[in-house]
């Protein structure tokens, strides 16, 4: 049921309860107001011709309208056709058959009529009052104090209907009343687009699972589930199809559940409670009872990965989605509800900066999460409070000595002067959908000084930024580096984007297309952190891509370590077959230099020409060659 349907159900549930209330309040009316005058009807069945007088007469005056059949045999024919509110006969009065009129009044189910049964005596009284008889009256007849009696009778039954009515009323009420609470509930406790218990409900199952622990003295295994790049799916595909995966991720989760066994590692059988839910839009939660040692959480832990590792299909697209699961247990990691998800999620935050998988919660977990968060929030204030700047390495040809090109590095200054590092606010940017905007931010400002510095007469080449995988993935990336170009009037090939090997280019990702795309505009490519990754020479093959930055931590070992040596060696080989620009990252000493001269690598960058400085210094420093 779709959220707009649920809320028009409940809003004709709604109406329906207030007219059926409405009805009831009708009803109840009539109760109370059934004491004044209504008219009503009477039927007098009676052969003395003293109350065939003056019983219609004094009827008349408690406003009961009296029909007086001079045939009384066929009365009760009469009674089921006019309905009389009430009935006077004789007990002396029989039918055809013999038997009492007033029995066979008595006995019709169909007679809703009160009656009144006049008596002779004593005997006739009591057989009267057996059957059922609503009242007697004893000769000689008092028509007037009859009459009094049976305006009563007529109220209490008019009462009586009334009420049976407003108990319907009510009863209906009641029913609209409980359909709209447990749509209600449903609402609050379901997560409408998987159908799932949300998170206010999960909470109020892991208590209860918490209690049956307690009891058992089992374990229970709280997991959260999030994805690495779940906010670039959404942001690519759109929401519809975006809930799409959510409901198969939720079935797959159900069905992974459903299929834990039921014994555990020693073959004993355990009663286990399994629970998936919605905790937002962008992670779930699932609850295990009873869950069992290390091996049988292992188990589930791959089950669960390998589950959620096949691709999706979704309106003819594939969808590959990274997993990242985190785990913690009661009692041992938590003895409170709130905590014990927290430190799931923590976990599973843990897991997610590691490009996914699953993670155990651990202490150090939480002081980890806890300085994420903090650095997320400060980063939104950051970007609108300009704390952000770029710095600027130089690039320097290796057989020049001359400084070919600056890369741009970003650099957050909080106002108390403290320096937090891009290498870990760039990831919790990634995470938190601000690096978009980060790397428009760096983008725009690298380009903007480059063109400055070509003013000034520092002329350069090209400039370098850092691109990341969000950027790269999210579609329009290429469409803002060609505004950014034409804003700033730069040719496209005085700039080089760098893309990190680690990560973006391991083969997972479709960023072949992307890469082309943005070769068509004109720009430069390099892949940076060349040798942290995993991508294979064949695929470097297939990049458009003109240069290859090694990491320092081969040049770091350039001089000492003979592997490092061999691979850097390999690795500028390989660039020069391929045609590629070679850089060398993190130069600090001469004699790496002087190793990576004799490798004929291109250009290098690190300590020992320059760390990376604010725009006016590298200015400064641009000068002096
Ligand atoms: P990277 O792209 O590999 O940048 C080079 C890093 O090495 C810089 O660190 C630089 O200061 C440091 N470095 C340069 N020379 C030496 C040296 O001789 N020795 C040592 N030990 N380090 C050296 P930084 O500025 O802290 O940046 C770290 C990483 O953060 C960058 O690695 C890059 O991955 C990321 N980053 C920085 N700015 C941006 C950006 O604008 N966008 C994106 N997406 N990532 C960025
Ligand atoms: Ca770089
Ligand atoms: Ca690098």
């Amino acid at each position: 049921m779709t959220d707009a349907a649920s809320k028009t159900d409940g809003a004709a549930e709604s109406i329906e309860f207030t007219k059926s209330l409405r009805k009831l309040s009708i009803k109840v009316g009539t109760v109370d107001d059934a004491f004044d005058e209504t008219p009503g009807t009477a039927v007098v069945l009676c052969r003395d011709s003293g109350s065939r007088k003056w019983g219609p007469k004094w009827l008349s005056q408690a406003a009961l309208q009296a029909n007086v059949p001079s045939d009384p045999s066929n009365a009760l024919e009469l009674v089921r056709t006019t309905r009389p509110d009430v009935v006077f006969v004789e007990a002396v009065l029989v039918g055809s058959g013999g038997e009492p009129i007033y029995k066979m009044l008595l006995d019709a189910a169909d007679v809703t009529s009160k009656i009144i049964v006049l008596c002779n005596g004593s005997r006739e009284i009591s057989a009267a009052l057996e059957a059922g008889a609503f009242d007697v009256a004893c000769k000689p007849y008092e028509w007037q104090a009859i009459s009094h009696r049976a305006r009563l009778a007529m109220r209490l039954k008019s009462s009586q209907e009334s009420l049976a009515e407003s108990t319907v009323a009510l009863s209906e009420a009641l029913e609209i009343a409980n359909t709209a609470r447990a749509t209600l509930r449903s609402q609050q406790s379901f997560e409408p687009v998987t159908g799932l218990p949300n998170k206010s409900k999960f909470v109020d199952l892991l208590r209860r699972g918490m209690r049956a622990m307690d009891k058992d003295s089992g374990k229970l295994a709280v997991i959260v589930v999030g994805f690495t790049r779940f906010r670039l799916v959404i942001e690519a595909m759109g929401q519809e199809q975006a809930d799409q995966i959510l409901t198969e991720i939720g079935q797959t989760l159900s069905e992974c559940l459903r299929n834990t066994p039921h014994s555990n590692s020693y073959g004993s059988q355990v009663l286990r409670t399994a629970v998936v839910a919605t905790l937002d839009q962008f992670r779930f939660g699932l609850m295990l009872t009873n869950s069992g040692g290390e091996e049988e959480l292992a188990q589930l832990q791959q089950q669960l990965l390998d589950a959620l590792s096949r691709p999706i299909q979704i309106a003819g697209q594939t969808v590959h989605l990274s997993a990242c699961l985190g785990l913690a247990l009661y009692p041992e990691d938590a003895g409170e509800v709130d905590s014990l998800l927290q430190r799931a999620d923590n976990a599973m935050r843990d897991a997610q900066s590691r490009g996914g998988g699953f993670k155990y919660y651990c202490a150090e977990t939480d002081a980890a999460a806890a300085r994420k968060l903090r650095i997320e929030h400060l980063l939104h204030e950051a970007l609108d409070r300009d704390e952000l700047s770029a710095a600027y390495q130089p690039i320097v040809d290796v057989a020049t000595g001359k400084i070919i090109a600056a890369e741009a590095l970003l650099r957050w200054r909080q106002p108390d002067g403290s320096v937090i590092a891009p290498d870990e606010f760039v990831e919790v940017a990634e995470e938190s959908g601000l690096m978009i905007r980060t790397g428009e931010f760096i983008l725009d400002e690298a380009c903007e000084r480059f063109c400055a510095w070509q003013e000034q007469g520092v002329r350069l080449p090209m400039i370098c930024v850092n691109v990341s995988k969000v950027q790269l993935l999210s579609g329009a990336f290429p469409r803002t580096v060609q505004r950014i170009l034409e804003a700033h009037k730069m040719r496209p090939d005085q700039l080089e984007l760098e893309i990190s090997e680690r990560g973006v280019l391991s083969g997972d990702y479709d960023v072949i297309k992307q890469l082309h795309e943005l070769k068509s505009i004109g720009v430069r490519l390099s892949i940076d952190d060349f040798g942290t990754g995993e991508s294979a020479i064949a695929y470097l093959k297939e990049l458009p891509v003109d240069a290859l930055k090694i990491d320092r931590s081969y040049i770091a070992g350039i001089i000492d370590d003979r592997k490092d040596a061999a691979i850097a060696s390999a690795m500028i080989a390989l660039a020069q077959r391929l045609e590629l620009t070679v850089i060398a990252e993190g130069v600090e000493n001469e004699a790496q230099l002087a190793r990576l001269r004799k490798l004929r690598c291109d250009a290098y960058q690190g300590f020992l020409f320059s760390q990376a400085v604010d725009a006016d210094a590298f200015v400064v420093r641009a000068r002096q060659q």
